[in-house]
């Protein structure tokens, strides 16, 4: 039996794919609810996102849809939306095209010339920040309107309190980039690669955990908050705040870095010290309604606006969320921000949209989440190292978007079909 401590979105994808290999497994979520950081509500019949706004329709995605049913469910957005960047008092279309780098105006002549020597430049230094490594390949100009907003906005995350070794270097290798960027753009453009369109469902992403939870059934047990996990023969022994230990052949640790740590801090210290200080970024979310008809994925701010929000997501225009409009701000930049009333973030977030679009919007409600940040507290995060039988499938060991926790969730149940004894 394999125990799973955490009912978010990583958590359940393990536990669907062990039980699909008919191996016996149990899903421990501390709330009443699915899904983790993956929460959508019903506002008069309009879907609004608490976390993730979308995902992207892969292969495995469309796979995964239909193992669980959702075929039927699912909402497509097109595929080329521009993605826009507020900056120099106007929103401005982001290069992500080569043909988009030729046209946009969010980079002047000289810097986009700065940002085409990027192929000349060496590849990154040990020790060296996202920002840094950035500023130094494309110039101060393109990471200040372009790379710096999409990149740290990404996690909440200033670039400059990033490493390339710990936030960056695995993703450059995932897309097939070495030395130059710019160069790898330029093969994968050549190459046509296609783009996957944006997806989510009729009633929001929720489905998602809510489908592969009707799934997994009884093996999952809401309310069931795991304090602490021990070694007990060649298995672990899993104890709760309130009910009877369990023992189980193998532990996921499927929770936040915090958490985990707290679970491990008696059989692993030194892990468990290194995940409680590793920091999240915590993020305050305002669903807004307006008129304005924005075409677009969203738009993120310029690094050198003097403005709380970080980006916003065109729900309107990507799945046709009547007016709908979702701000993200805090973060890094002001972390302060989440413990200032609703109401306060709800002026503040419209106001701001009100200056950067020139259109007016209500408030629909605020809520407030986080995310890992990948800043200097993580340069050691791949040095854990646990003991058999114990593993993690969390957003903090891998790549954080819903494709990435799909790819961690099925070479971890590859590699615990293999542990197990037959
Ligand atoms: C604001 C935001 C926007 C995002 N946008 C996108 C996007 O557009 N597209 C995309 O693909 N990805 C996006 N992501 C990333 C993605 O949504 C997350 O990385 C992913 O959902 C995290 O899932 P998880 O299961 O690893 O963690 P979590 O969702 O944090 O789940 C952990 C679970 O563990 C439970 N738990 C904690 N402690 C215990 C305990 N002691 N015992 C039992 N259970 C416990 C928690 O209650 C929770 O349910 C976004 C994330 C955020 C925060």
């Amino acid at each position: 039996m394999i125990g799973i401590v955490g009912g978010g979105i990583s958590g359940l994808l393990l536990g669907h794919e062990l039980m699909r290999s008919g191996i016996d497994v149990t899903i421990w979520e501390a709330t009443a609810r699915l899904g983790g950081v993956v929460s959508s509500g019903d506002l008069e019949g309009l879907v609004l996102e608490r976390g993730p706004q979308r995902m992207r329709l892969t292969s495995q995605v469309k796979e995964l849809i239909k193992e669980v049913g959702l075929q039927e469910k699912v909402v497509l957005g097109p595929t080329h939306l521009p993605l826009l960047v507020y900056c120099r008092g106007k929103l401005r279309e982001a290069p992500l095209t080569l043909s988009q780098f030729a046209t946009t105006d969010l980079l002047p002549f000289p810097s986009k010339l700065r940002v085409l020597a990027e192929i000349l430049t060496a590849g990154a230094g040990a020790e060296e920040t996202v920002g840094q490594f950035f500023r130094r390949k494309f110039g101060v100009v393109a990471y200040e309107n372009f790379l710096g907003p999409l990149y740290g906005g990404l996690y909440g995350s200033d670039p400059d309190r990033m490493l390339v070794r710990s936030a960056l270097a695995e993703r450059l290798t995932e897309a097939g980039i070495r030395r130059s960027i710019v160069w790898g753009i330029w093969g994968r453009t050549r190459r046509n690669s296609i783009v996957a369109a944006p997806c989510s469902f009729k009633a929001g992403l929720g489905a998602l955990p809510e489908a592969l939870g009707r799934k997994l059934g009884k093996r999952i047990q809401l309310k069931h908050p795991v304090q602490s996990v021990h070694r007990q023969g060649k298995g672990w022994r899993v104890v709760f705040e309130e009910r009877e230990d369990a023992l189980v052949d193998a532990v996921v640790l499927a929770c936040p870095a915090e958490q985990a740590g707290n679970i491990i801090k008696n059989e692993c210290p030194e892990v468990a010290n290194l995940w409680r200080q590793m920091n999240y970024n915590k993020l305050a979310i305002c669903h807004m309604k307006s008129g304005l008809e924005l075409r677009g994925l969203g738009y993120q701010v310029g690094l050198g606006e003097s403005l709380e929000t970080r980006g916003v997501t065109c729900n309107h225009s990507l799945f046709g969320r009547k007016e709908l409009y979702t701000a993200f701000l805090g973060g890094m930049k002001n972390p302060q921000l989440v413990e200032s009333s609703d109401e306060e973030i709800a002026s503040i977030a419209t106001s701001e949209f009100e200056k950067i679009t020139g259109s007016k919007a209500f408030s629909l409600g605020v809520s407030r989440t986080q995310i890992p940040a990948w800043d200097l507290s993580w340069k050691d995060h791949n040095k854990a190292q646990l003991p058999e039988g114990l593993f993690v499938c969390s957003n903090y060991a891998g790549r954080p978007g819903i494709q990435g926790r799909i790819q961690q969730a099925t070479l971890l149940s590859k590699k615990l079909r293999s542990l197990l004894p037959k």
